[in-house]
């Protein structure tokens, strides 16, 4: 017997989902999650939270080692904050707006039916937020020898002494670094030609350089061959360097970080009619809405940028353009990024060959930022500034940071974006003296002007 009388059937109860739980009541709906984990999702349990209570632990430990925490008291620590914010903004989120969640896996029975556990549910319309999971690549030897991922990561209460990640982005930049702070000899194999390498090459060389000078090892345009595992149970990573050497790496422990794949494999998408992309993601049009009209997705499912933000963003969207009147297409033109390592790399809209590769004029300055802003020079930080800006009008299509609070200074620089402010704006604009902030208008600055040739505020 299928149970009807809901407006909205939401799969998952991660950060999409919640906000279009919450989105829908506004409408009146009468909604029920299903969670066939932990209630949630990624963000707070083994994601954005959990990942940034440890990285916070391993900048005290390196920044100032006497009041040091021990990893065992860090991960108790994440474990204790993990579980409060579960409680106060989720669990208790479903009792304030009134959500049924149902426990159990969801999986399609036809378009119009879901079955959660032994339970059929039927609604109006539905959303599937049912994120995405850790893709490990089809190395010879990988399983044989045994790999964590970001989640096993999270809760490990021991270095390991040599730490093998594999994955130069986001997560494995953020986990190489905390673990080398906490005491692992760490090396991190990216197969493309640069880590972060979706980012300006300027952002990579100085997050590259800032790792290493920290004792981290990096190996980029590295082609894992296979992995072994010796007599001792440690592991040997067989790889060809950029130069086209065969090389090997020991290590006692690989963490795999080498992206997320959506999580649709086990929802019966094609009983429901809903297509999928090549990339195993729900494909979806602007309004969120996939082939099956009253059934539409939102968050890492959609292959869309995997952020929290943009997660939430589309779960809202998703529930308007469900129950709502006015379809809305979806604005993703000005996300920013954040790689929560030390210093942070941080960047919002083109990079200069995105901008060049679909025929923009543009104009680039970068500033080094331990030259040319007081507060890294006080501070005694560096890093740098890249602003993309179009020919003529100078309007700001990308800015690419990468130093002490990149992430902050950024959030400013998504405003730009955003709204389309010119590098003028930025010069008429007060910044504070002495931020980070300022390095937005010292660049402005430096499209036309050397940065030396300026005063001490800049005029
Ligand atoms: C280590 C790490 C660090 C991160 N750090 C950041 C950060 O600092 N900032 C940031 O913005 N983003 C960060 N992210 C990304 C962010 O966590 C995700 O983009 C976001 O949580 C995705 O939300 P979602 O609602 O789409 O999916 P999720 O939160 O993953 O929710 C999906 C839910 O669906 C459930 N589910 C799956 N299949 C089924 C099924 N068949 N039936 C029922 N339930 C199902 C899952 O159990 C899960 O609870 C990080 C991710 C990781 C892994």
């Amino acid at each position: 017997m299928s149970e009807s009388g809901y407006d909205l059937v939401i799969l998952g109860s991660g950060s999409a989902a919640f906000a279009a739980a919450i989105r829908a009541r506004s409408y009146g709906a009468r909604v029920a999650l299903v969670e066939a984990h932990t209630l949630g999702g990624t963000c707070v349990n083994v994601g954005c939270v959990p990942s940034k209570v440890l990285l916070e632990a391993a900048q005290r430990r390196h920044d100032c080692p006497p009041t040091a925490q021990t990893m065992q008291e860090a991960v108790g620590r994440k474990d204790e904050l993990v579980a409060h914010l579960r409680r106060v903004k989720y669990e208790d989120l479903l009792a304030r707006y009134d959500l049924d969640l149902v426990r159990g896996e969801a999986s399609f029975e036809d378009a119009w039916t879901v079955r959660a556990g032994s339970r059929l549910l039927r609604a109006g319309a539905y959303i599937i937020a049912t994120g995405a999971s850790p893709n490990p690549p089809p190395i010879p030897g990988l399983r044989e020898a045994g790999f964590i991922t970001s989640t096993e990561a999270l809760d490990l209460r021991a270095a390991p002494s040599r730490l093998a990640v594999i994955g130069g982005n986001a997560i494995g930049l953020e986990l190489g670094q905390y673990f080398a702070r906490m005491g692992s000899t760490v090396a991190i194999f990216e197969a493309l030609s640069r880590i972060a390498p979706f980012e300006e090459p300027d952002s990579s060389r100085a997050l590259h350089d800032a790792l290493t000078a920290e004792g981290l090892a990096i190996f980029t345009g590295a082609r894992i061959t296979s992995v072994r595992t010796s007599a001792e149970r440690r592991v040997l990573i067989l790889f060809m360097d950029a130069a086209g050497a065969e090389r090997e790496w020991e290590a006692d422990a690989i963490l795999v970080a080498t992206g997320r794949r959506p999580n649709t494999d086990r929802l019966n998408l094609k009983g429901a009619g809903v297509r999928t992309t090549p990339g195993g993601a729900v494909a979806t049009d602007a309004y969120l809405r996939t082939d099956s009209g009253h059934i539409f997705a939102a968050g890492d499912v959609t292959g869309a940028p995997q952020f929290v933000y943009v997660a939430a963003y589309q779960g809202g969207l998703a529930a308007d353009n469900a129950l709502g009147k006015l379809p809305i297409p979806q604005n993703l033109d000005a996300v920013p990024r954040v790689i929560f390592t030390q210093p942070r790399l941080a960047a919002v809209g083109e990079t200069e060959e995105q901008a060049r590769g679909r025929g923009a004029a543009v104009e680039t300055a970068v500033l080094d930022l331990g030259e040319s802003v007081p507060r890294a020079i006080v501070n005694r930080r560096g890093g740098i500034l890249k602003l993309v800006v179009s020919r003529g009008t100078r309007t700001i299509l990308g800015a690419h940071m990468v130093g002490e609070h990149a992430d902050e200074v950024i959030v400013a620089a998504t405003y730009a974006v955003r709204f389309k402010l010119t590098a003028a704006h930025l010069i008429e604009t007060f910044h504070p003296y002495l931020t980070m902030g300022e390095s937005l208008r010292l660049c402005a600055q430096a499209l036309d002007v050397d940065p030396a040739a300026l005063s001490c505020c800049a005029a």
